[in-house]
């Protein structure tokens, strides 16, 4: 029954704000066919529906015409997300080995039907880290993270946002030689997973930092 991934799920939210935004900004009939085909169009392109029941689930973003017909359609389809499988602490701590004194995020605050990856900030030590699951296998990396109090595009959403530089560190092909990768990527994760709408951009921003 599961069968919408958190980022999906975005990417369902802002279709579903350009079909609202065309009925308030638009009366002709031709303009308002045109986005609902394109609409129509992109969510075919995005989802991969196994029967013709769960297409029919999403065909009701068709007649959102108000902010309260938006978010009961949004409430609707959020049962269909299948969530970011909950790290325990165990595995997080397992992730980082060297960190012995790891400070854990507060995992029963995050909303992990709108998860795309879990991200924490340690301001002790200054390190942002970030777990993510490939292949269902968790994953993680951590650096340093300046905050920078500007507003930049970020890596990982491509959004315009408040964003830090992450510098993370890799062993380099000699020994004992450390290459540093820097990334402006967003202060505020649960924007940023709010904002991810294609996970290759996130996919390839940790691709980069390997
Ligand atoms: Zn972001």
């Amino acid at each position: 029954m599961h069968f919408i991934t958190p980022e999906q799920f975005q990417f369902v939210k802002k279709q579903a704000k350009k079909v609202l935004n065309t009925y308030t900004t638009s009366k002709d009939q031709k303009v308002i066919q045109a986005i609902q085909a394109l609409v129509q169009e992109e969510i075919n392109t995005k989802i991969t529906f196994s029967d013709i029941e769960q297409q029919l689930l999403l065909q009701p973003i068709f007649d959102i015409k108000s902010k309260e017909q938006l978010e009961q359609f949004l409430a609707n389809i959020k049962q269909y997300v299948k969530p970011f499988k909950k790290p325990t602490e165990t595995e997080l701590k397992k992730l980082f080995p060297k960190d012995k004194k790891l400070k854990l995020p507060k995992l029963e605050t995050y909303d992990w039907q709108e998860t795309s990856y879990l991200s924490w900030f340690d301001s002790g030590t200054n390190r942002k880290y970030i777990v993510y699951r490939e292949d269902g296998v968790l994953k993680g990396v951590r650096g340093t993270y300046s905050h920078s109090s500007k507003v930049g595009i970020c890596t990982v959403c491509n959004q315009h946002a408040k964003v830090g530089m992450l510098l993370v560190s890799k062993k380099g092909a000699d020994l004992g030689t450390y290459t540093k990768r820097g990334n402006y990527i967003c202060e505020d994760s649960e924007f940023c997973n709010g904002s991810l709408s294609d996970l290759d951009k996130f996919t390839n921003f940790i691709n980069n930092l390997m």
